[in-house]
């Protein structure tokens, strides 16, 4: 899967800003950790976090920054204000918008509900064509815009910054299980494969030799079949190569 994850605001502008917080700053917090725990399960493009998505969508560069219809799904990172208020112990919460004629919207219900897990309220999913998520849309890509929390709530960003980690896992958990996606497992190169020979190898060299074969080690030593390599070591757990049987077998002539 080809994912886009797009951190909203930035380029001069710092978006919704409240106290020591800064959308733009979070914004591109929860990307970098989400590109972290996806990588490896899926293709993740981050937009540009100098730029602004929206403002290049304003003056016609957004899809000169990325190629939207090579995308499988983009999910565009904002924090939620305007609900400002007293600490009063209750959480705004998270909310999830998709484009208004958007079809399949399970993954996004899922993302909004393992966000709201971690302690905030579950505003759920909602629709409206924001600019970015809507030019994604129009272009045949999935797409959503995730709202985090309320910046501007302190409950909310209790929650968001005492569990940060748990919070990107949960959005990351959510795309891995709604797009059944699976880490690939990185194949081996042939030099890899070469070094783990050479050291199974010298390891298999230094066992010593079993009991049973006490008798025949004696005969074949003193007879000089066997006459160990160069460093003197004889190796009898490692394994003969053609030419060093022939050799032993031309020592008994
Ligand atoms: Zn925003």
């Amino acid at each position: 899967m080809q994912l886009l994850l797009i951190a909203g605001h930035g380029a001069g502008d710092p978006g919704a800003v409240s106290g020591v917080f800064q959308e733009a700053v979070e914004t591109r917090r929860v990307v970098g950790a989400l590109v972290r725990l996806l990588k490896g399960y899926c293709d993740v493009t981050q937009y540009p976090p100098v730029r602004n998505a929206f403002s290049d969508f304003r003056t016609g560069q957004l899809n000169k920054q990325v190629p939207l219809p090579d995308f499988d799904f983009v999910l565009e990172i904002h924090f939620n204000a305007s609900a400002a208020g007293p600490k009063d112990g209750k959480t705004k919460g998270v909310e999830i918008f998709v484009p208004t004629s958007a079809a399949e919207t399970a993954a996004e219900e899922q993302i909004c509900r393992a966000v709201a897990a971690v302690g905030l309220t579950n505003r759920g999913l909602k629709r409206y064509n924001w600019a970015v998520i809507n030019a994604a849309h129009r272009a045949g890509v999935r797409s959503a815009l995730l709202e985090v929390c309320f910046i501007d709530d302190p409950d909310d960003m209790l929650v968001y910054t005492t569990k940060f980690d748990a919070v990107t896992q949960a959005i990351a958990n959510a795309i891995i299980t709604q797009f059944s996606l699976k880490k690939e497992e990185k194949p081996v190169t042939y030099e890899e494969f070469a070094a783990f020979m050479d050291r199974y190898l010298t390891n298999r060299a230094k066992l010593a030799p079993s009991a049973w074969s006490n008798e025949a080690r004696a005969w074949a030593e003193k007879a000089n079949i066997v006459q160990g390599g160069s460093d003197g070591e004889k190796k009898y757990q490692s394994f003969v190569t053609r030419e060093e049987l022939v050799q032993m077998l031309f020592r008994t002539k």
